[in-house]
C-alpha cells in the first residue's frame, strides 16, 4: 500500500520536477504561469496533466496542435514514481524519515537533468539540499547523526575541491588558476595547506585572513597551487612519518574539513554576489564544475562521509562504464554522483562497515 502510494505521489511530483528542471535554469518561477504547450502556448488543462497516462493516451503529441512531446517528460515521472515506491519499499514506515528520503530524491533528480540540460548545478537546489540534510541531522538524527552531517558536508565538498585542483595543476602543467576576488579556489587550497600542518581552524583563519587582505588591498593576491597543494600534500605526507602531534588521519581530516569549509562558504559568496564577466568562464581547462562541489557537499550532509567516498566510487565506476555506452555525448558528472549518492543512501554505510571489517579496522 505505501508503496503504491509512494509511486502515485511520485509520479505526480515528477511531473512538477519537469517543471522544475524547465524552468529554474532560465531563472522562471516554477509555480507561475501556469504549464502551455511551448509550441501551440496553449494552456495545459488538467486532462493533460496526469502524470506518464496523459502523454501515453496523447501517444506523445500535443492534443491542440499535435506538436511531438519528449518521451522524457513520461520518464521523469516514471522514474520518479519508481523511486519514491522503491523508498517506501526500503524504508518502510510512513514517518518523517521517509519523507525527507523522497525529498532527497526529488532534489537529486532535478539536479540530475538540469546538469544533463544545461551542465550546471544551480545553487538554490545544492545549497538548498546541503540546508536540508543538515536540518534532518540536527532534528532527526536521520539519515546520519549531526556531527557526521556536517564533517561529511565539509570534508565531502574538501575532497573534491582538491581532487579538480590536482587535476587542474596537472592539466595547466603547475600553473595557478585565475585567482578571485575576493574569494577563490586559490583559498580554498591555502586552507587545506595550513590545515594540513596545524589543524582546520587555522586553515579556515588564514583563509579568512588572504580574503580581507584581498579586501584591503582591492586587488587578488596571488596564491600558487603548485606551492598551496604541495605544501598540503608534504603536510601529510611529513604526518604520516609520525614527526609532529598531528596524526597522519587527523591531518588528512583537517585539510578536507577546512578546503570543504571554505570552499562551501566561498560558494555561497559567489552564488549570492553572481560573477560580471560570465564570458571568461572557458577560459581555463577545469577538470572538476564547482558545481560538483557543492553537490558533494549536499551529499556529504545526507550520507557521511564514509558512505560519500562509496557514492563516489559509484559515480566513477558508473561514469566509466556509461561513458564508453554513450561516447558520441559528452555528459556531466553531476548525474553520477547523484546515481551514487541515491545508492549510498541505502547500502553506502554497509559496505563501508563490510570493508573496514575486511581490512580488519572494526
Ligand atoms: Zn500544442
Amino acid at each position: 500500500m505505501l508503496v503504491f502510494l509512494g509511486f502515485v505521489l511520485g509520479a505526480v511530483i515528477g511531473s512538477f520536477l519537469n517543471v522544475v528542471v524547465y524552468r529554474l535554469p532560465k531563472g522562471e518561477s516554477v509555480v507561475h504561469p501556469p504549464s502551455r504547450c511551448p509550441a501551440c502556448g496553449h494552456r495545459l488543462g488538467a486532462l493533460d496533466m496526469v502524470p506518464i497516462l496523459s502523454w501515453l493516451a496523447s501517444r506523445g503529441r500535443c492534443r491542440y496542435c499535435g506538436a511531438p512531446v519528449s518521451a522524457r517528460y513520461p520518464l521523469v515521472e516514471a522514474l520518479t514514481g519508481g523511486l519514491f515506491a522503491l523508498a517506501a519499499w526500503l524504508h518502510p514506515v510512513p514517518d518523517a524519515g521517509l519523507v525527507l528520503v523522497w525529498a532527497f530524491t526529488a532534489l537529486l533528480i532535478a539536479l540530475s537533468f538540469i546538469d544533463i540540460d544545461h551542465y550546471v548545478l544551480p545553487d538554490g537546489l545544492t545549497y538548498g539540499g546541503l540546508a536540508l540534510g543538515l536540518a534532518a541531522a540536527a532534528l532527526w538524527a536521520f539519515p546520519v547523526a549531526w556531527g557526521e552531517a556536517w564533517r561529511g558536508a565539509l570534508a565531502a565538498a574538501g575532497l573534491l575541491a582538491l581532487i579538480g585542483g590536482f587535476a587542474n595543476l596537472v592539466l595547466r602543467r603547475g600553473a595557478s588558476g585565475r585567482p578571485g576576488f575576493p574569494v577563490g579556489l586559490e583559498h580554498v587550497f591555502l586552507a587545506a595547506a595550513v590545515a594540513a600542518w596545524f589543524g582546520w581552524g587555522w586553515g579556515v583563519g588564514a583563509a579568512a585572513l588572504a580574503v580581507t587582505i584581498n579586501l584591503l588591498l582591492r586587488r587578488p593576491l596571488p596564491w600558487p597551487d603548485a606551492l598551496t597543494l604541495g605544501a598540503a600534500v608534504l603536510g601529510v605526507v611529513v604526518a604520516s612519518y609520525g614527526m609532529r602531534p598531528l596524526g597522519v588521519v587527523e591531518s588528512l581530516w583537517a585539510a578536507l574539513l577546512a578546503a570543504g569549509a571554505v570552499a562551501l562558504a566561498g560558494g555561497l559568496y559567489w552564488a549570492l554576489v553572481p560573477e560580471e564577466d560570465e564570458d571568461d568562464e572557458d577560459d581555463e581547462p577545469v577538470a572538476m564544475g564547482f558545481g560538483d562541489v557543492k553537490l558533494a557537499g549536499m551529499l556529504g550532509a545526507w550520507l557521511g562521509f564514509g558512505p560519500f567516498l562509496v557514492a563516489l566510487m559509484v559515480a566513477v565506476f558508473a561514469g566509466a562504464v556509461l561513458g564508453l555506452l554513450f561516447r558520441r555525448r559528452k555528459l556531466p558528472f553531476g548525474p553520477y554522483l547523484a546515481l551514487g549518492g541515491w545508492i549510498a543512501l541505502w547500502w553506502g554505510a554497509s559496505w563501508v562497515q563490510a570493508y573496514l571489517a575486511y581490512l580488519g579496522l572494526s
